[in-house]
């Protein structure tokens, strides 16, 4: 099968991000629901792994869309773009929904291995053979390819649970471990919408006519599909929290950049504050217990590479990589050599490279170094409206991109947090 994604790298992201921002108005908006299958997604941007791991930044995004359109035409693409900054702002305000989601994960993992029926319909499921055509083509594809249109993830996330029967946790763990725009927010999250968790109460169902009129024709589920989506329940009430603490590189400062797959743009994160060494630290395998997916693992080391070239050559120094899921001693032995005080690197969102750093950051502090975690302006903004539904934060996007300064088809966002 085609691969979807070329490149992982900011100039694959940018040209595609060129070549799409002139269909982001009303061609987008009438055509975005259709899933024509592997190869034919042109309909939508393909942009996704390139903003997940901020090879591209939303606001060059949306700046890129309004130098074509006005706002009214191309809200529905500015709309989506937004999604994923809701989930992520509403992901830091329930940090507990992901440390349930980890647990839950490494629970039903050991269950597949107690509960024959539990694993014959999960083996079932992950090898494409559960005899519903479109289902099984989707498994392929995601496993061949890394991506899945929106629509094939309802559709595909909804027949896990109310058709196969199986726990929506490991369906997230299954798409985050090949998806090569895996991100802990949108997906968790999404998951936990189909199944009625999110909006509480209000599920989606996948239905045969809807997946043959957005398919195309190419499939027909007919007679195959669960016809009602009752509500999961969970006992967890998740409370609002506050936003965790963020910092500020203080000007002059001699420091060490650490690079992750938060953010591949970290030349613009900085101030213009150069630092005197770089590391380029990736652990694809704390995504699950189980394996990461050839695609999504390529993307991410791929990403997190041209991040460590870009801002080495960009800064005038040599970077180096880590490949692992332990950091501590590494980072220490990398900080040590380099005698540095102070490690800068980007805020990472809930997720396991916020988990990764949490360790490092002791580690460090136990050394007398000090790590810095620095959050672009554009979460800071945009995070604040994202604790209950979307709605809410649509309302503020006119607001949002006014503080952010649109005007003339560009969205500047300051650079650097402060
Ligand atoms: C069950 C399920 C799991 C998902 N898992 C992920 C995931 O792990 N990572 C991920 O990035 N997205 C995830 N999504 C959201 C969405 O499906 C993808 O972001 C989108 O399909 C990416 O394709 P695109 O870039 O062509 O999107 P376009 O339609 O071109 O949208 C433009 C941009 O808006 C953002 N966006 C669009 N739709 C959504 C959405 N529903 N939620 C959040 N952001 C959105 C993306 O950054 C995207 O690049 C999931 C959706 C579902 C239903």
């Amino acid at each position: 099968m085609r691969s979807a994604i070329a490149e992982s790298n900011r100039a694959a992201g940018l040209d595609r991000l060129q070549a799409f921002a002139s269909k982001a108005g009303s061609r987008y908006t009438k055509s975005r629901n259709f899933d024509f299958g592997p190869g034919r997604h042109g309909n939508v941007s393909m942009l996704s792994p390139y903003v997940r791991h901020r090879l591209v930044l939303e606001h060059e995004v949306i700046g890129a869309a309004l130098r074509h359109h006005a706002f009214s035409t191309a809200e529905k693409f500015i709309q989506e773009v937004f999604w994923r900054s809701y989930f992520k702002g509403w992901l830091e305000h329930r940090p507990r929904v992901w440390a349930d989601y980890r647990e839950d994960v490494a629970k039903l993992i050991r269950d597949v291995e107690t509960d024959s029926q539990l694993a014959e319909r999960y083996s079932k499921a992950l090898s494409g053979d559960t005899g519903i055509e479109c289902f099984d083509a989707w498994v392929s594809e995601l496993l061949s390819t890394g991506y899945l249109h929106n629509h094939a993830r309802m559709w595909f996330a909804s027949i896990w649970v109310f058709t196969l029967d199986l726990p929506w946790q490991l369906g997230a763990d299954l798409f985050y471990r090949h998806l090569v725009d895996g991100d802990p927010a949108s997906n968790t999250l999404s998951w936990r919408w189909v199944c009625g968790l999110h909006t509480q109460g209000k599920t989606y169902l996948a239905r045969a006519s809807n997946i043959a009129k957005f398919t195309d024709d190419r499939f027909n589920p007919e007679g195959q599909l669960a016809t009602d989506a009752p509500s999961l329940v969970e006992p967890t009430v998740y409370s609002v929290q506050p936003l965790r603490d963020a910092q500020a590189l203080p000007p002059g400062e001699s420091f060490g950049l650490l690079v992750t797959e938060e953010d591949g743009y970290p030349e613009s994160l900085l101030g213009g504050q150069a630092p005197t060494a770089i590391l380029g630290a990736v652990a694809p395998g704390a995504r699950s217990p189980l394996p990461i997916g050839g695609k999504a693992e390529d993307f991410v080391l791929g990403a997190v590479r041209d991040a460590v070239e870009r801002a080495g050559s960009f800064f005038g120094v040599d970077g180096e990589i880590l490949v692992s899921e332990d950091w501590q001693s590494e980072v220490v032995a990398w900080a040590t050599r380099h005698r540095l005080k102070t490690i800068a690197t980007a805020y990472a969102p809930v997720g396991p490279t916020a988990e990764l750093l949490e360790k490092v950051r002791d580690e460090l502090n136990r050394h007398g170094i000090t790590l810095l975690q620095i959050r672009r302006p554009y979460d800071e903004t945009v995070w604040p409206h994202a604790q209950r539904g979307f709605f809410k934060l649509k309302q503020q996007i006119p607001a949002m991109l006014e503080r952010m300064g649109a005007e003339n088809g560009a969205v500047r966002v300051a650079t650097t947090a402060g």
